[in-house]
């Protein structure tokens, strides 16, 4: 069974439709394996979105990012990497495919309502990132 990781942005938290969100996590079946409310650091952000932190664009990222607590969730399901991706649709929200949680929640290219892992290797490494192994709950 794959797992993913989950990061509810801050638009999804103040905006409060988290739950809206996390209830088509659950009827697409996946599992919820670890879930928690963090504040995101500078230096976390820099490590996570390494692959952007060139762009003209990341400081913005670095103020969205940490403006509001994020609620990180480890979810598990079959071939979930890919699933997780096509339910959340392309990064600008307002690109997305209709029913695709960014163009049902989303707004843009950076306000986007969630990240998810996008390979299965990086969701091992970003599970890691986000949570201890005592976090992880296999019940
Ligand atoms: P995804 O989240 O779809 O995997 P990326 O890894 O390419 O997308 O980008 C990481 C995050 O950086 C995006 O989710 C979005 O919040 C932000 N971002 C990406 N491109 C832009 C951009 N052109 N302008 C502002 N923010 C962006």
């Amino acid at each position: 069974m794959e797992r993913t990781l989950i990061l509810l942005k801050p638009d999804a938290v103040a905006g409060k439709f988290c739950g809206k969100v996390v209830d088509k996590f659950e009827s697409a079946g996946f599992t919820i394996r670890g879930c928690k409310m963090i504040s995101l650091t500078p230096a976390i952000l820099k490590e996570h979105y390494a692959h952007v932190a060139d762009k003209p664009f990341y400081p913005e990222i670095e103020t969205f990012m940490s403006s509001v607590p994020v609620i990180a969730l480890v979810l598990e399901g079959d071939d979930i990497v890919a699933k997780m991706r096509d339910m959340l649709g392309v990064t600008d929200s307002r690109k997305a495919a209709p029913g695709t949680l960014r163009a049902t929640f989303g707004k843009d290219v950076m306000v986007n309502v969630a990240h998810a892992s996008d390979s299965k290797e990086t969701a091992v490494t970003e599970i890691a990132r986000f949570f201890k192994g005592e976090e992880i709950f296999a019940y």
